[in-house]
């Protein structure tokens, strides 16, 4: 309805502009006209002055709100009118109004249309805008070079405020006022508006225009000075870069900046790879399939096996994830990235000023390096709340959990995120009785709710005492048996445990390395600007120390910004992108996304379409035993534009590759419904969900042509 009265006003507008210049109005507003007129004009503006002045006012206020052309001549009649200091007046407010009614019109029109459209393209005018849009704007208004009704209707289609708009206006439209109502005054001697506004008065107004904008570009490179204050710039410096933390984020930034010949050295305190490699995805990944082997051997029926048995000690399974470790541990090695050209240090690192960082080394000497840049690498560690009571028993984490050599008999998992729910399902496949504990009324709460249900329904079928809604209150331990207190509905509910494993998120850390004394902007994270940048432009930080994502892709992918404007900083940088960020939850069944989901669109206020496939359907899940889960994909309402992705399903993380690529590289649905997948594949499911949305797209008024050619050439 809303989208209706909208294209009605559009045509209106349309019509009513078509009409004013097919019925030749525009010829009034010729300078030819005018010059014909003006003797009747100035007349009656003697006669009656206030009348005349508001007349002149409203067509004024109207040519301009409906982008009529004309504005230039309509200027010179204020002038010619009205002479110099009320012509001034009355165009100044006459002209600002009526360009903020036709900015107003073209937001209400068109902004939504072409914001959903082209949103993503536009989100960097978007934010350029909200921050200087006003320096813009004046500039923009002191150019006589840019039409005057062009300016109106593109700002209105960027989140400048009305008001900011109005005033910015009025003033940066001044000067150029002036200069036609003063012309005006001198009417008849004008014979072309071309030679008004001299190359000269236009170069001098455009520097005038750009000078707000230089003027703040230098206040920011001032104030970025200013943290410096205080710390002497060494004459030279042993590094072009010294890197902190040696997990994905520190190995990448090293790598790359000796691929690109910089001297730098990687500091690592405790070891290469970090959290990923040691504490995170590689070890729980190593859990969770021998976990997946056992859940497998368990209903080997459905596989048509009749009887199939896995003995185990959880002790080797932990043998195994300590073996996989290993194998991949050359990939982050000290060995490796020497060879690359990285100098390798283990030690701890502190800034101790920004352009130098002190080494403690693990016999305690101390290396002092002066370094032109610095990268911030040094990850987060597991959030332990400060529930009462939770001291009076050891308390696992993702980082001690992997020293376990006895399996947790009752294991109570504090947690209903990502890596709660991964280790909650791999401990529980591997025999330990497991309750789940999430405060949110589901798991997995940020992605759909269909997507939790799905999770959550399994976990159930495979014995996992899910407990949603539960707030942890308290620890006790009673006569040597340990409970967790949690408040449900109201209640107490106490659950006994002999394990817990606390995950209910991570912290960057920030502390005992300089952070504070130097200071470096911290909030929970590092706090960075769109080039990695700290507070202090030559200090950068990035993964998850600086967030927001806390991935190892994201980490890696920052890196990369991090290294690059870390060290051409300021002939170049770039601005990290984080428009396709995929992830994956590695649970059974997998759950993996790219872009939007359901209600983040709605949070965000994004039209969606949904199209749905069930992979319950799909030969290849068939044959494997695994049909189940889902691709669910949103698009731009009416276009086959992805917005989004949530695959629910066996290897879901592997098959999100596609939409992943689709996404950055701009392909829509078509394009993956044109391509070849194998048969019979699971990948075979992001083109059948393609295959959904195409029918349901099919244009129905079109086909119901073709079945009668088809009729007409049977001769029915
Ligand atoms: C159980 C678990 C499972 C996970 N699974 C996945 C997954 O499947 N996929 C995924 O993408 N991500 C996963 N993650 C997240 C992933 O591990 C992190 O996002 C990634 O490791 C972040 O890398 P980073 O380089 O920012 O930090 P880290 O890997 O934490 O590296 C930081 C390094 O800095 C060092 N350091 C800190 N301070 C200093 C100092 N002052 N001097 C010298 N060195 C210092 C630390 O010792 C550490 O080695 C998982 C995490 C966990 C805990």
């Amino acid at each position: 309805m809303k989208l209706n009265a909208k294209w009605w006003a559009l045509a209106a507008l349309v019509v009513a502009v078509g009409l004013f210049q097919a019925l030749g109005g525009s010829q009034y507003l010729s300078l030819e006209a005018i010059k014909n007129s003006q003797a009747a004009l100035q007349s009656a503006t003697a006669a009656q002055p206030l009348l005349a002045a508001a007349v002149y006012f409203v067509v004024y206020v109207l040519a301009t709100a409906l982008s009529l052309p004309g504005a230039t001549v309509i200027t010179l009649v204020g002038g010619a009118l009205f002479g110099l200091g009320w012509g001034l007046l009355i165009v100044s407010f006459a002209s600002s109004l009526g360009a903020t009614l036709a900015f107003l019109a073209s937001r209400w029109l068109l902004r939504d249309t072409v914001q959903a459209r082209f949103g993503d393209k536009l989100a960097a005018l978007n934010e350029g805008v909200k921050k200087d849009g006003a320096f813009y704007l004046f500039g923009l208004r002191l150019v006589p070079l840019f039409p005057f009704f062009m300016i109106n209707l593109a700002m209105g289609l960027t989140p400048i405020r009305p008001w900011t708009f109005y005033w910015v206006s009025q003033v940066g439209m001044l000067a150029g006022t002036a200069v036609y109502v003063n012309a005006g005054t001198q009417l008849a001697q004008i014979n072309s508006l071309s030679g008004l506004a001299s190359p000269s008065l236009i170069a001098a107004f455009a520097l005038l225009g750009v000078f707000p904008l230089l003027a703040r570009k230098l206040m920011d490179a001032l104030q970025a000075r200013k943290v410096y204050r205080g710390f002497a710039k060494p004459k030279t410096f042993d590094r072009n870069l010294v890197v902190i933390g040696g997990g994905a984020a520190g190995l990448v930034t090293s790598y790359i900046a000796a691929a690109v010949k910089a001297k730098v050295t990687l500091v690592e305190k405790h070891k290469l790879g970090g959290d990923c490699l040691n504490t995170g995805c590689v070890p729980s990944k190593a859990l969770i399939r021998s976990a997946k082997f056992v859940a497998q051997v368990k209903k080997s029926p459905d596989w048509g096996i009749a009887r199939a048995h896995a003995e185990f000690d959880f002790a080797e399974v932990m043998g195994r994830v300590h073996r996989v470790i290993g194998q991949i541990e050359p990939h982050d090695s000290a060995e490796r990235y020497r060879g690359l050209g990285v100098d390798v240090v283990q030690g701890a690192a502190r800034i101790v000023s920004p352009w130098e960082v002190e080494i403690t080394h693990d016999d305690g000497t101390v290396q002092s390096l002066t370094t032109r840049a610095i990268v911030i690498a040094a990850g987060a560690r597991p959030f332990v709340p400060p529930i009462p009571g939770l001291d009076q028993v050891e308390v696992l984490t993702s980082d001690s959990l992997w020293s376990l050599k006895t399996l947790p008999r009752r294991l109570l998992v504090l947690g209903g995120g990502p890596i709660g729910s991964e280790l909650t399902q791999a401990f529980n496949r591997l025999g330990s009785q497991v309750t789940q504990v999430e405060m949110a009324p589901r798991l997995l709460a940020r992605e759909d709710a269909d997507v939790s249900e799905a999770v959550m329904q399994r976990f159930a079928q495979e014995g996992v005492d899910v407990r949603v809604g539960h707030a942890a209150k308290r620890v006790v331990v009673e006569g040597g048996e340990k409970f967790l207190v949690a408040e449900h509905q109201g209640q107490e509910v106490r659950i006994a445990f002999d394990q817990i494993l606390v995950a209910v998120g991570r912290q960057a850390n920030l502390q005992g390395y300089g952070l504070q004394e130097l200071g470096v902007t911290t909030g929970r994270t590092v706090e960075v600007n769109g080039y990695l940048q700290t507070n202090f432009p030559n200090i950068y930080a990035a993964g998850d120390v600086a967030g927001p994502y806390q991935f190892t892709h994201t980490a890696a992918h920052q890196a990369w910004y991090a290294a690059v404007n870390a060290l051409f900083d300021p002939i170049k940088k770039f601005k990290a992108d984080y428009r396709v960020i995929p992830w994956a939850t590695f649970v059974d069944p997998e759950v993996a996304r790219v872009g939007l989901n359901e209600q983040e669109a709605q949070a965000q206020g994004v039209p969606y379409e949904v199209t749905r496939y069930g992979i319950d359907d799909l030969d290849r899940a068939i044959a494997d035993g695994t049909a189940h889960g889902f691709v669910k994909v949103l698009t731009v309402p009416g276009k086959d534009k992805i917005l989004g992705v949530t695959i629910v399903g066996d290897h879901a993380g592997d098959l999100l590759a596609e939409y992943v690529l689709a996404m950055k590289h701009g392909l829509g649905l078509n394009k993956i419904l044109g391509t070849i997948h194998t048969y019979p594949t699971l990948a075979e499911a992001n083109k059948y969900a393609a295959g959904e949305w195409k029918r349901a797209h099919a244009p129905q008024g079109l086909l119901r042509w073709v079945q009668r050619f088809h009729a007409w050439r049977r001769g029915a």
